[in-house]
């Protein structure tokens, strides 16, 4: 493929990733209700791409696809987090959750069923902070471009690896609009997942927060850019029951399933990672998008 043809291929994706990871303008949500949960638009998680416009980004090939990803030729999962000054992860205990990264970690086990080695962190110490990495609104090019100055391993062989930035802002929009809503993005075939700190931080549900919530909130927001990173809901990983939300994209139309698309947004987030916060279970996929998973397990050699 054409160096030209890659940025056109990436432009496409772009777009497309846009919609599928924002949340859109959960400003419903503020005004009460449920209501956190609408706002987003269609859109559809699709696509390749490496989202830099600025056409250099990472090379997009290098992210293997989910035929590959769930194959026995990948045998090791890298996750490797980055944060900008201000915005690093929340580690350590969640009161009875215990540590809080163990939820991403649990979630990861269930996407691969336990057939790769997991390589993830679980404390700052593991994880880079980026002093170089400022502003407070970043767009998908931005993400892309902090990837491909900070990305320490990209995907080859046996080993997939997905690359986490936590930032200290919040994310544009293709509409320019800088959403006060969205989480985190995952940007398409890439294996880059962008999560926003101030909104994480904020993210109140209707019956109000804790911080053990707040900080569930964080690990259900990367379990769920993670599902779309491994290609969740027909994002690659084909849907095997109709539980694909097509005027969501690349969602789940369970409302307890983390690949809902609404708890990609703050406040419906904390409502849903409140049930989990008060019966302790932590397995955030619902049975669908599972079924989903060990289904491309079976197809692929
Ligand atoms: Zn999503
Ligand atoms: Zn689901």
């Amino acid at each position: 493929m054409s160096a030209r043809r890659l940025v056109l291929v990436a432009l496409a994706a772009l777009a497309a990733l846009l919609v599928c990871c924002s949340t859109d303008p959960g400003d419903a949500s503020i005004s009460g209700a449920p209501p956190g949960f609408d706002g987003a638009t269609e859109g559809d998680g699709g696509s390749s791409g490496d989202g830099g416009s600025s056409g250099d980004a990472l090379p997009p090939a290098s992210q293997p696809g989910p035929e590959v990803l769930f194959g026995s030729a990948i045998q090791r999962i890298v996750v490797e987090v980055d944060y900008a000054p201000g915005a690093a992860p929340y580690t350590g205990s969640a009161g009875r959750l215990g540590d809080v990264w163990s939820i991403a970690r649990d979630n990861l086990v269930a996407v691969f069923d336990g057939a790769k080695t997991l390589d993830l962190p679980s404390t700052l110490a593991q994880m880079e902070q980026l002093d170089d990495v400022t502003g407070t609104e970043f767009r998908v090019e931005d993400i892309v471009d902090i990837a491909r100055r900070h990305r320490g391993q990209p995907s080859s062989g046996s080993v997939a690896t997905f690359y986490v930035i936590f930032l200290d802002g919040k994310f544009v929009q293709a509409d320019g609009v800088v959403s006060a809503q969205t989480l985190g993005v995952s940007v398409a075939n890439t294996g880059i997942v962008a999560m926003f700190k101030p909104v994480i931080a904020a993210a109140i549900g209707s019956r109000g927060t804790t911080t053990t919530t707040t900080r569930f909130v964080e690990q259900s927001t990367l379990v769920h850019e993670l599902g779309h990173a491994v290609g969740l809901v027909e994002n690659g990983v084909p849907a095997t029951t109709p539980h694909h939300d097509a005027t969501h994209a690349a969602h789940c139309t369970s409302t307890t399933c983390v690949m809902y698309w609404a708890n990609e947004g703050a406040s419906a987030a904390a409502d849903f990672v409140r049930t989990y916060v008060e019966t302790g279970d932590r397995l955030l996929f619902g049975p669908e998008c599972l079924a989903d998973l060990r289904a491309i397990d079976a197809r692929t050699p």
